[in-house]
């Protein structure tokens, strides 16, 4: 069954990863991108989660195009690495207001659809950050743990109308967001994977498939990782 999917930061990264998986499927898929040209043979709409009225706008035109959103992955997030006494205000509240209000924002959005068509898909790209906690990362990971609190809301709140929600804690994925890593840093991180390398980003969307599948009908309010074993325990 061809199904309307809709991917927040789809335009690159794990989120295109995921936008392809879903397209190879046969499904039917839209990312969002914020400037730029959407990537080739995917429907893009352009879409800056921060800004509610675009969000709203871009919901529009993918149900005009493809129906009522059924599988959401709320994908789309940003870093802003620093210490905490070196961490402006404005640094905390904007990596929140993307990964974990955004996430509200289109969550909030596609719940709509989905309880008037009693069925549903919320898929939340969350981080072993979230779960590990990361020195210079408190923003990143306060937000990206508020996402395991909020997709467990929703999966009690919506489950009784066939929506579920769950959450993907990937490890450290081959992507823009961590080439930006110091080698040091990078080096660490592996040190302490038991599988010893990054995932792909095919890695993870692969996961992000199963659970939009039918095989997947019976897990809400899960965490499941990515991580080749780095946040094994949590
Ligand atoms: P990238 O930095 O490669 O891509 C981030 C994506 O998010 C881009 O498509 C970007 O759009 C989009 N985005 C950022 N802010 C907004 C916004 N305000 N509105 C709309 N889109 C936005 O990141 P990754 O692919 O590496 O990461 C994807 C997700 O996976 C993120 O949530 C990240 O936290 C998570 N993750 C990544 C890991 C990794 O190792 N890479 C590990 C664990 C989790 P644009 O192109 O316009 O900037």
């Amino acid at each position: 069954m061809s199904r309307s999917v809709l991917v927040t930061g789809g335009n690159r990264g794990i989120g295109l990863a995921i936008a392809r998986a879903f397209a190879e499927a046969g499904d039917k898929v839209a990312v969002t991108y914020r400037s730029g040209e959407p990537p080739e043979g995917l429907f893009g709409v352009c879409c800056d989660i921060t800004r509610p009225e675009t969000v709203e706008r871009a919901f529009e035109e993918v149900e005009a195009q493809h129906g009522p959103v059924e599988v959401l992955v709320a994908n789309a997030g940003i870093t802003r690495d620093t210490l905490l006494l070196r961490m402006s205000e404005e640094d905390f509240t904007a990596v929140l207001d993307t990964n974990l209000t955004g996430a509200f924002r289109v969550a909030k959005r596609a719940a709509k659809g989905m309880l008037r068509m009693r069925r549903g898909r919320l898929i939340f790209i969350s981080s072993v950050v979230g779960l590990l906690g990361s020195p210079g990362q408190a923003n990143y990971a306060a937000s990206k743990a508020g996402l395991v609190g909020f997709a467990r809301s929703l999966a009690r709140e919506l489950g009784s109308r066939g929506i579920t929600a769950n959450v993907v804690a990937p490890g450290f994925v081959a992507t823009d967001m961590t080439d930006a890593l110091p080698e040091e840093r990078k080096q660490e991180i592996l040190s302490q994977v038991p599988l010893g390398r990054y995932a792909s980003a095919d890695e993870v969307a692969r996961v992000v498939r199963f659970l939009a599948s039918d095989d997947a009908a019976y897990i809400t309010g899960a965490v499941i990782p990515v991580d080749g074993g780095l946040g094994m325990g949590h």
